[in-house]
């Protein structure tokens, strides 16, 4: 992974670098009873574009995307 500068993320859906500021964070628990999480960063647009239609999205997903 190269970090394009000290604030950028990785996108862990299309893979590119992404503003840490504008990032979304997502926590993934790999069970239901797991006491650890992973964390991982991505797009709003990319999390939106892969969510069902059906997926309730939250408020504030797609009002600070990143042009
Ligand atoms: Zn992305």
């Amino acid at each position: 992974m190269t970090e394009e500068n000290n604030n950028s993320v990785m996108c862990c859906f299309c893979g590119k670098g992404i503003e840490y500021s504008f990032a979304v964070q997502l926590s993934m628990k790999p069970s239901p009873d797991s006491e650890e999480y992973q964390g991982f960063y991505c797009h709003p647009i990319c999390l939106d574009n892969l969510l069902h239609k059906d997926v309730p999205r939250h408020p504030d997903l797609l009002t600070n995307e990143s042009k």
